[in-house]
């Protein structure tokens, strides 16, 4: 196997353990790919940073709670609900700060894994700069992931709170509900940081093959027993290749990669496949600068889009 295969393949078993849950995240690193030191470190703070802004929106919320309740006696769970709809919801500052975090961890994160994956193509050009659409899908993104976390906590509450009247229950009651809520726990930063590893990781296979100039086209590779499932399709598929920014139609279904979430879950889940670089041996054979040349052309081209 090429360096540059069984660095994917180290990527993507490290991506998956981390999803099912492994508890020591360094002990999950395949141990024959020194480059990937720094991923564990990268994942953990960003799992930190998480935690310390759940922790803080929890905080807000039940701050305000207190408050709301000791301006008046006869509160009742009914008036805070609407406060929350109608005041506190909109001064939540999570979404605003969170995405700001998570945009730094993907840029990272895409960064480092481009820079490792061009170095194990071979001898091709060094990484320099992110392109223009990985910085505007990183954009995009970080502030997409961060609306819909606080959304999913907004919904929450209101749905707690909703339990907690229907069922006759007291401010204390309501109050414990809001403290207990797994939207504020250290398990949801640390499965957000381990699923955006993967956001990352395919960033950086797009990245990295744009800026390879001997990188033709991206081949589809199966992995994983054949038993299990989506396998017949997806063993069918091994050896397909398409351009680095095409997709591949796996069973009726498009994606640029293995696990694209435009895939729909029969194709996503148990799916263990990996993409790896077609490379133009003649193109590789070329010196530095007929190969800096033809980066220019690809990104030149992408700017202009
Ligand atoms: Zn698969």
């Amino acid at each position: 196997m090429s360096k540059v295969d069984n660095l994917l393949k180290g990527i993507n078993a490290f991506i998956r353990k981390a999803e099912e849950g492994s508890e020591d995240i360094t002990a999950i690193l395949p141990n024959d790919i020194p480059e990937l030191d720094e991923l564990p470190e990268l994942v953990e703070s960003f799992e930190a940073l998480t935690a310390k802004r759940l922790r803080q929106q929890r905080k807000f919320y039940l701050d305000a709670f207190q408050s709301f309740i000791s301006k008046d006696d006869e509160m009742t769970l009914e008036a805070m609900l609407n406060y929350l709809q109608s005041d506190l919801f909109a001064s939540d500052e999570f979404a605003i700060l969170y995405g700001i975090e998570a945009a730094a961890f993907l840029t990272n994160t895409t960064e480092s894994l481009t820079k490792i994956i061009m170095e194990s193509i071979g001898k091709d050009v060094a990484f320099n700069d992110l392109s223009m659409r990985t910085t505007d899908w990183v954009a995009s993104w970080s502030k997409e992931l961060a609306e819909i976390m606080q959304l999913n906590t907004h919904k929450a509450i209101e749905s707690e709170l909703v339990a907690a009247i229907e069922a006759g229950e007291s401010i204390q009651q309501a109050e414990i509900r809001l403290k207990d809520l797994p939207e504020f726990d250290r398990k949801r930063a640390r499965d957000t940081a381990r699923t955006e590893i993967l956001a990352a990781s395919s960033q950086a296979n797009w990245e990295s093959f744009m800026h390879s100039p001997s990188v033709e086209g991206k081949k589809w590779k199966h992995s994983g027993s054949k038993k299990s499932q989506p396998g017949a399709t997806h063993v069918a598929m091994d050896g397909e290749v398409v351009g680095v920014d095409e997709l591949f139609l796996v069973d009726g279904e498009f994606g640029m990669y293995p696990r694209d979430t435009t895939f729909s879950a029969k194709n996503r889940v148990n799916c263990g496949c990996v993409i790896g670089p077609v490379v133009n041996q003649d193109i590789i054979r070329l010196s530095l600068e007929e190969k800096e040349e033809i980066r220019q052309q690809v990104l030149n081209e992408l700017h202009e889009e």
